[in-house]
């Protein structure tokens, strides 16, 4: 009898650890064939705002990512196919060329990348061939909801109570210790470079949270680090809003949105070491956190393109919000004058991370404060994020523009509150704006207050040393 040849194409499933789609291909087909494509539309496109729609920080994770990921194949006796093109041409051709039954492949739920796996199942079909599809991404499997996902409920907590009453998270599939080898006659291709991709190396920056490198690896010892090695775990709730460093939260997140980490690993990690020192509000919280994760995933499977759109979730037109490229300039640029909003948004420029508490004071200044039109932030962050997330991104965006399930109506970040409880001494603003390292705690907030007399005696200008704020900040002020 023949042999049944399955190939597998990784996506955003960069890892061999608690991979459905691996599992399903090893169940099913006697040779698999591993692939990953680097599809040029998302490497070389551009987005509507005309932003490069993968900045180099995330290409260089997933590069890193995709070599791991081929590195432990190998490892295991077998390979990583590697093209570059279109996913739907390039596995079309590898399926006839190795006579396949099935791709495999973890299924997506956003619509560029839908767009792309239906364009792949249409095509094998004229050859005979189908695409089966698994779930990779999440802790909860849509099928073990107690409700249908289209009924997802639009309040988180909502959601929460549901599923931590009646769902168990399943546990993480087995990694898999051996493969059959390729078949010789196939190319296994060359992984590009950055230069091949037609970008440049990203910077190093020293000021950056972490060094972060793609890959499974590089997440199991991140996961180690953060559980066992340091035992941060068990203070994470009180330090998540943290600014600075490496370890006020867990950074998971680039690992995670490329799959190289898988939630039920994290989780079933996270019950282990309760189960030897103990839980704690922290233990939970990381739980709570991953669930805000899912939950934005569903609400996309929910309501569909709607999160790209400018009205939202929500559906109610937002007119008084404008597509100003001269405000998302100075914004993205870290010229506001508002130095909280500033020094954010450039440690995003220089390292392609910024910390939740940051992302959340950006996105409503850009939206609240300025009044530009949120897509155009959205944007950008898709651009540059190292753990760039549809769902996460677009369903946080869609929250803070107030067009999401917010049960709150009019959610606004008092700048200078939220700066002074998350960095009363300044210090997160000083390491991201040198030209205000001088300046005394009283006023690193908030420049503007500062006389003239005070000025002279720093040897700095307003408005020449640092830019004016663009809004007035006495809004702020109680
Ligand atoms: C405007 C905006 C855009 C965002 N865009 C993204 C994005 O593209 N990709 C992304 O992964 N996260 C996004 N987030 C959520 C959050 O900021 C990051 O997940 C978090 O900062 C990553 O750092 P961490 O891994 O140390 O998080 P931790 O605090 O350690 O949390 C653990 C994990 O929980 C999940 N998580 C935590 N908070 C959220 C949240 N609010 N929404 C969804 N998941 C969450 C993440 O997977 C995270 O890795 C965005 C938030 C905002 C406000």
């Amino acid at each position: 009898m023949n042999k049944r040849n399955g190939i597998v194409w990784f996506r955003q499933d960069l890892r061999l650890h608690d991979n459905e789609a691996l599992f399903d291909a090893i169940g099913s087909a006697q040779r698999i064939l591993p692939v990953y494509v680097f599809d040029e539309r998302v490497f070389l496109g551009n987005t509507r705002f005309g932003f490069p729609k993968t900045g180099n920080f995330r290409a260089k994770f997933i590069l890193e990512s995709v070599i791991d990921l081929r590195n432990n194949l190998r490892s295991i006796g077998s390979d990583l196919i590697v093209r570059i093109g279109k996913p739907e041409e390039e596995i079309f051709k590898l399926a006839r060329q190795a006579k396949t039954s099935w791709v495999f492949c973890n299924r997506e739920r956003t619509r560029e990348e839908v767009e792309v796996q239906d364009a792949l199942e249409r095509r094998l079909w004229s050859i005979g061939q189908e695409v089966r599809f698994s779930r990779g991404k999440m802790l909860y499997y849509t099928a073990d909801l107690p409700f249908p996902v289209t009924h997802t409920p639009d309040s988180f907590s909502q959601f929460r109570k549901e599923v931590e009453r009646y769902v168990s998270i399943r546990k993480p599939l087995p990694t898999p210790s051996r493969l059959p080898a390729l078949p010789e006659d196939i190319d296994v291709g060359e992984i590009p470079t950055l230069q091949d991709l037609g970008m440049a190396e990203p910077g190093t920056d020293q000021r950056s949270v972490l060094n972060f490198k793609g890959g499974e690896t590089a997440a199991l010892e991140r996961l180690k680090y953060y559980l066992w090695d340091s035992g941060l775990i068990r203070t994470y709730k009180e330090s998540r809003n943290g600014l600075i460093g490496g370890d006020y939260s867990s950074k998971f997140s680039p690992w995670l949105s490329q799959g190289c980490l898988s939630p039920k690993k994290i989780y079933y990690e996270i019950k282990a070491y309760e189960q030897e020192f103990g839980s704690n509000k922290s233990t939970y919280w990381l739980i709570f956190e991953l669930m805000w994760r899912d939950y934005f995933r569903f609400i996309g499977k929910k309501y569909g393109d709607r999160i790209f759109l400018k009205s939202g979730t929500k559906g109610e037109p937002v007119e008084d919000l404008k597509d100003d490229y001269r405000l998302l300039e100075l914004w993205i640029e870290g010229r506001t004058g508002v130095p909280f909003i500033d020094a954010n948004m450039r440690e995003l420029k220089h390292t392609g991370f910024m910390s939740n508490r940051g992302r959340q004071n950006v996105a409503s200044f850009l939206v609240k404060d300025l009044m530009v039109n949120w897509q155009m932030g959205a944007e950008y962050f898709e651009s540059l994020l190292i753990d760039y997330d549809p769902c996460s991104n677009w369903g946080n965006w869609n929250y803070i523009a107030g067009v999401g399930c917010d049960p709150r109506e009019d959610r606004y970040f008092n700048i200078i509150s939220q700066a002074k409880r998350y960095d009363p001494k300044g210090e997160y603003v000083r390491l991201w704006i040198p030209e205000l390292d001088s300046f005394p705690g009283h006023c690193i907030h908030q420049p503007d207050l500062m006389t003239v007399e005070e000025q002279q005696a720093l040897e700095f200008t307003l408005g020449a040393d640092y830019p004016k704020p663009m809004i007035n900040t006495r809004r702020w002020v109680d």
